[in-house]
């Protein structure tokens, strides 16, 4: 036993910076803090949006951060989700 809470977490493990003017992949719920929101860093309006280093920064507002700071953004500040292998989806409702 050596997690406080028994329950293993799984780093998050930030992915690609999107290109210029591209959007970010954020659908991984662990973007959402359902506990409570904190100013953005960007703009200054609570948000319940993380960055993968956990900073509170609306989605839109990091984007347009990457937008206006194409250089620093190469540094990973915000990044698209890493995308997991690629899974054979199951095809639902695919009759012909
Ligand atoms: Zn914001």
């Amino acid at each position: 036993m050596t997690g406080p809470r028994g329950k293993e977490k799984k780093p998050f493990v930030p992915g690609l910076v999107p290109p210029t003017g591209a959007l970010l992949d954020w659908g991984d719920g662990r973007h959402f803090d359902h506990q409570r929101d904190k100013p953005c860093v960007l703009c200054g309006t609570p948000t319940p949006m993380r960055s993968h280093a956990d900073e509170p920064v609306h989605k839109a507002c990091a984007e347009a951060w990457i937008a206006a700071n194409p250089v620093e953004a190469r540094l990973g500040r915000f990044t698209s989700d890493a995308k997991p292998q690629p899974k054979k989806t199951h095809d639902q409702g695919a009759h012909a």
